[in-house]
């Protein structure tokens, strides 16, 4: 199947008179005959679903379908962007380990890395992804154990050169897990480039409503843990708590890492999705590749106008030949990168602040990637606490608007862009 067909049909075929669409199946827990029997699920000597936490039909069949769309061999759904995030690294990494990480990634995950992951003895090293090979290859050290960035980074729009920077991360032996939630997979198919893992916020596109929050981690199947299993001993060693099983014996290359996220991760730290979420999630998907299309379509034609515009002073979106990151959006992502875009208003942050109140159709929102276009000022909301100094030091000017174009008519939403400007 095609990406638009397995957008509507990736959940599985139903049988003769079976439902069309996917059962919301929410029950916690799923009975059986005996004990054995579920003794051997326990022991992850057969599959099946026993609780919710660990696996549920209806998330599985979710699961499948963005797995399809990403060309993996395994995928979970989780209950947010950020766990999805969290849980990618976690399960490779611990205490006395390191990670390198682009530093130009969503605020959430900046500060997962920055903080919260310290405090689980976790050191991280962030580098430009403009650096050259030589600064990026120094900031790996022997435990190294992962590479992190995002594909179009959330706000800053930097399209990271996932190619140079698998080949980077496979030289040291490690991983490159990619954030692919700006483009998706219908524009931008990362494990092509050589990326091992994905993850998704799929509360973004992937939903598109503004009606569920989500996360999903998809596994390539392609990194060979057996290669550098001194590195990652939870799946190449046998494991006591499950009477000595070794994942990647057991479930092969293509199944070790889903497997310990689910039966480890997931088993001790919760944060699953529900069932009815990922019902929402997946009524989203079946449009998700028209939706991205007209997204793209109407975000070029926004940019486009905004860069002609006078009273615009600037405008960041690799859709236009003008920008940092054209070249590499043609490569990685040539049918368009996302609806996201930011510019500043000329007149500085008082412009700013008077445009943001006179949007009529444009709604202000903590918000991306909805059917609904949507703007946020950043320097009087998300980032209010810092002065205009800091704002520039981390790359948040005082007169940028960040703009989310939905899928309305494109001339309605460029007549609201242009009453607030005015
Ligand atoms: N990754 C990216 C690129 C995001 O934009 C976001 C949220 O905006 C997240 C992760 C976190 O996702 P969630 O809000 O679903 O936890």
């Amino acid at each position: 199947m095609r990406l638009e067909t397995i957008c509507v049909q990736g959940c599985g075929r139903p049988k003769s008179g079976e439902p069309r669409q996917l059962p919301i199946i929410p029950s916690t827990t799923f009975r059986y005959e005996t004990s054995e029997e579920m003794g051997k699920l326990f022991n992850l000597e057969a599959s099946g679903y026993f609780y919710t936490r660990l696996a549920n039909p209806t998330n599985d069949a979710v699961a499948r379908k963005i797995t399809a769309l990403e060309g993996g061999t395994g995928g979970v759904l989780v209950s947010s962007g950020m766990a999805a995030v969290f849980y990618s690294l976690f399960n490779i990494v611990s205490a006395g380990d390191h990670i390198v990480a682009s530093s130009t990634i969503y605020g959430g995950s900046y500060n997962l890395l920055s903080v919260t992951v310290k405090r689980m003895g976790i050191d991280v090293t962030f580098i430009e992804p403009d650096w050259t090979d030589d600064q990026i290859h120094a900031a790996f050290r022997p435990n190294t154990k992962a590479f992190f960035g995002e594909t179009l980074a959330n706000p800053a729009l930097v399209v990271f050169d996932l190619e140079r920077f698998a080949k980077i991360a496979h030289e040291h032996g490690v991983p490159l897990i990619v954030d692919n939630t700006f483009p998706t997979p219908i524009h931008c198919r990362p494990f092509e480039w050589g990326a091992d893992i994905v993850v998704h916020s799929t509360t973004k596109y992937m939903d598109g409503h503004s009606a569920a929050l989500g996360g999903v981690v998809v596994d390539s199947g392609k990194f060979d843990w057996d290669a550098h299993s001194d590195k990652f001993p939870g799946l190449t060693t046998p494991d006591e708590s499950y009477h000595g099983l070794t994942y990647t014996k057991t479930f092969g290359l293509e199944g070790a890492y889903t497997t310990t996220l689910v039966a480890q991760v997931g088993r001790d730290l919760g944060s699953m999705i529900s069932p009815f979420t990922a019902f929402v999630l997946n009524l989203g998907l079946e449009t998700l590749a028209l939706r991205i299309e007209r997204h793209c379509e109407n975000a070029q034609k926004v940019a486009e106008w905004l860069e002609a515009d006078p009273r615009v002073s600037w405008v960041r979106f690799p859709g236009l030949k003008s920008d940092k990151y054209y070249d590499l959006a043609q490569k990685y992502m040539p049918q368009g990168s996302s609806g996201v875009m930011t510019f500043g208003v000329k007149g500085g942050r008082e412009a700013a602040e008077k445009a943001m109140a006179k949007f009529k159709s444009i709604i202000i929102a903590t918000h991306v990637a909805d059917a609904q276009s949507c703007v946020l000022h950043p320097a009087t909301t998300t980032h209010r606490q810092l002065s205009d100094a800091e704002l520039l030091e981390s790359g948040v000017l005082p007169d940028m608007v960040r703009l989310s174009v939905g899928i309305e008519n494109v001339d309605d939403i460029i007549e609201d862009l242009d009453q607030a400007l005015a």
